[in-house]
């Protein structure tokens, strides 16, 4: 009988196991587990749903990706590891040989006190969509709790709209954790120039009615609060297993888990750090589909391990481009170099060890994002032309990655 393989979750993670099993030519039989119904919307869209309203075609894949496989659309409420059954609503039951969480995650919520009338928001999932968009046709004051890349996404949208927007940030910067404070500054200026309001080093204590109580004391006019302030991992599927759960599912260099024969994969699971080795999520879509193709590996039978998480965010706010990857902030002995003009709104940071790339930080120089993952993820040798790379990202980044993939 063919090997029977289940994946819990149909997003990024998932879409990757199936896609490289498809390639790879695998002869088991796969299930899919989805409480969404297929095909799904990516995370990723809903913010330009949010500002175009355009629902032409926002599927992740099309219906006929599902074709050759067993879609079953409800949520997986535990697994029994001993029997290799997922327990499903109903006392169903579906059996595996070998198992995949790609559960991803959900918005983390904010824990204040509310009123019913005005409750705080999150963005995750196309019903977050539905409410945000609803409510902001009738709101004008909009308080965005977060300064993260969905908080200032957020901001930017409804500024267009002649919303009164007012971020606040519990960090001392935007994007925190993201990108260096020099730049931060950088970015924190261009959404005041804009109308923006930015609080940093600031928390929302309460929420009533249409007003907010915040941590400096301070009372703001609240129409609509979006709480943009991370994640939480959806591991509760593994509820009452030995799997091992830290922030997310922690998993080893071939995605598995605690458990022999039971992987995860993508926004759920936890692995180890490319530089520093220290266990963590990387919540973005680059990891997710790196992830997915080793869970896929490891179930086709091959020897290939992950190598590490690698950060990656791109982000377009009022027509500037931001690419960040890799180490944000240098360690001792590395070697940085740094270039920022204020008032040109362009800033470039990178960061070097032992003659190779380590991290970039980059605003409103064009290059391309993806080549550059590669150039870290690879370790490519860049032979005591660091300067030239620095002077030249986007040209001599593209010779030196069509010079590795040659060697
Ligand atoms: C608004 C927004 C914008 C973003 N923009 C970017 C971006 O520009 N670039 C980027 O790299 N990343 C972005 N991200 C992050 C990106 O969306 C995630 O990293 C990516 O979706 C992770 O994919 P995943 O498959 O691991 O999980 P998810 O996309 O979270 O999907 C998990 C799926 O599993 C389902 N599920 C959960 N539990 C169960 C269960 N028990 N049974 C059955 N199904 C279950 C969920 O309903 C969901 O459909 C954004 C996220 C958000 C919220």
């Amino acid at each position: 009988m063919s090997e029977r393989v289940v994946i819990i979750g149909g997003s990024h993670a998932a879409n990757s196991v199936i896609e490289t099993l498809r390639w790879e030519d695998f002869r088991g039989r796969l299930t899919l587990i989805s409480e969404e119904k297929v095909p799904l919307l990516s995370p990723t869209a809903l913010p330009y749903l949010l500002e175009n309203g355009d629902w032409k075609d926002p599927w992740l894949r099309p219906l006929s990706f599902y074709q050759d496989i067993r879609v079953v659309e409800t949520r997986a409420i535990g697994i029994e590891p001993d029997r290799g059954r997922v327990v499903l609503p109903g006392r169903k039951r579906i059996s595996y040989d070998r198992l995949v969480i790609a559960t991803g995650a959900s918005a983390a919520p904010l824990t204040i006190e509310t009123s019913r009338e005005n409750p705080v928001l999150t963005l995750r999932k196309v019903q977050d969509l539905h409410r945000i968009a609803e409510k902001a046709r009738r709101s004008q004051k909009i308080l965005i709790i977060g300064a993260g890349l969905i908080g200032l996404h957020l901001a930017q949208i409804f500024s267009q709209a002649k919303k009164k927007v007012h971020v606040i940030e519990l960090k001392d910067q935007v994007l925190p954790g993201l990108i260096p404070s020099g730049l931060a500054f950088q970015v924190k200026s261009l959404f005041e120039e804009k109308g923006v309001r930015i609080s940093l080093g600031v928390r929302l204590e309460t929420l009533r009615e249409k007003e907010g109580r915040l941590s400096n004391g301070e009372r703001v006019g609240v129409d609509l609060a979006i709480a943009a302030i991370g994640i939480r991992t959806n591991w509760e599927v593994v509820q009452g297993t030995s799997i091992a759960v830290r922030e997310g599912i922690v998993v080893n260099d071939r995605m598995e888990t605690s458990l022999p024969g039971i992987y995860a994969c993508g926004d759920v699971a936890e692995y180890r750090d490319f530089f520093t080795g220290e266990s963590r999520l990387n919540p973005n879509l680059v990891s997710a589909a790196e992830q997915g193709r080793t869970v896929a590996a490891a179930l086709l039978g091959k020897s290939d391990r992950h190598p590490g998480l690698i950060s990656i965010n791109t982000f377009r706010c009022f027509g500037c481009e931001l690419v960040s990857l890799g180490r944000i902030e240098a360690d001792v002995g590395d070697h940085v170099l740094e270039q920022g003009n204020f008032e040109g709104k362009f800033y470039k940071r990178m960061i070097f060890r032992d003659g190779r790339l380590k991290g970039l930080s980059f605003f409103n120089i064009p290059i391309d994002g993806g080549l550059y993952y590669k150039l870290v993820r690879e370790g490519v040798s860049l032979e005591r032309e660091e300067e030239r790379l620095f002077r030249e990202p986007f040209l001599f980044g593209k010779a030196l990655a069509q010079r590795a993939s040659k060697a």
